[in-house]
C-alpha cells in the first residue's frame, strides 16, 4: 500500500476535522472533508452497528469522491444495560435529544444499579479502490452518580476512565485523547498507513 496525498473524512465536525488534520500533515498527507463541498448529502447512520454505519459512511464518501475515505462512529456501551445506549448514543434520549438529555436519561437507568462499568468504543472505517479495513478503539471506565466537569461533550461529565479520578469532563483535550477510545483508533489507522 501506496501514501496517499489526500484522505476525505466523511465528517463536518470542525472539531474531528482539525484534529486529524494535525496528524496528518507531518506524513504529508492533506485532509479534505465534508465541509469542502458545497452540495453536502447527509449520510443516514441507520445501520445496526457502528462498524456499520461508519463502513457506510465511508464507502458513500469513497464513490462520491474517489478519494481514500475516513468515517467514524462512536457508541458508549453501558455492561448493565447489554451494551446499551451503544449505536444509539446520540439519541438515546430522542431523535432531538440534546447532550443533557442523554445523560440525564442514562443516570436514571443506572438508579439503583451496583455494576456500572461501561466503555466508549469508536470504529473508523477506512475505503479506497482496492480495501476496506476496519479499526477500533475502546476506552474503559465507570459512570458516577452525578456530572463532573465542564469540558469535553456528550457523556465526558459522567464517565470516569480506568485509572483515574477525574471524568473525561475535567481533563484536558491533550490527556483525553492519549486514552480515548477515538484517540486510540485513529492511532492505528496512521500506524497502517505508515
Ligand atoms: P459520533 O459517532 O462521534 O457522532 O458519536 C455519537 C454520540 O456518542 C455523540 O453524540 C455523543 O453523545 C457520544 N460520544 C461520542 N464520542 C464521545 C466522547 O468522546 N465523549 C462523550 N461522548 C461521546
Amino acid at each position: 500500500m501506496s501514501k496517499p496525498e489526500s484522505v476525505f473524512l466523511a465528517s463536518g465536525n470542525k472539531h474531528k476535522i482539525d484534529e486529524l488534520r494535525q496528524v496528518l500533515a507531518p506524513l504529508g498527507i492533506d485532509l479534505k472533508s465534508v465541509l469542502d463541498f458545497s452540495d453536502a448529502e447527509e449520510v443516514d447512520e441507520d445501520q445496526p452497528d457502528l462498524e456499520g454505519n461508519a463502513m457506510k459512511k465511508a464507502s458513500f464518501w469513497h464513490r462520491k469522491t474517489g478519494l481514500p475515505s475516513l468515517a467514524d462512529d462512536t457508541g458508549l456501551e453501558v455492561d448493565a444495560l447489554e451494551g446499551a445506549p451503544g449505536v444509539y448514543s446520540a439519541r438515546y434520549a430522542g431523535e432531538k435529544a440534546t447532550y443533557d438529555d442523554n445523560v440525564n436519561k442514562l443516570l436514571n437507568e443506572l438508579e439503583g444499579k451496583k455494576d456500572r462499568s461501561a466503555q466508549f468504543r469508536t470504529v473508523v472505517a477506512y475505503v479506497t479502490d482496492n480495501e476496506e479495513m476496519i479499526f477500533e478503539g475502546v476506552c474503559r471506565g465507570e459512570i458516577i452518580q452525578e456530572k463532573k466537569g465542564d469540558k469535553g461533550f456528550g457523556y465526558d461529565p459522567v464517565f470516569v476512565p480506568d485509572g483515574y479520578d477525574k471524568t473525561f469532563a475535567e481533563l484536558s483535550s491533550t490527556e483525553k485523547n492519549k486514552i480515548s477510545h477515538r484517540g486510540i483508533a485513529v492511532r492505528k489507522f496512521i500506524d497502517f498507513l505508515k
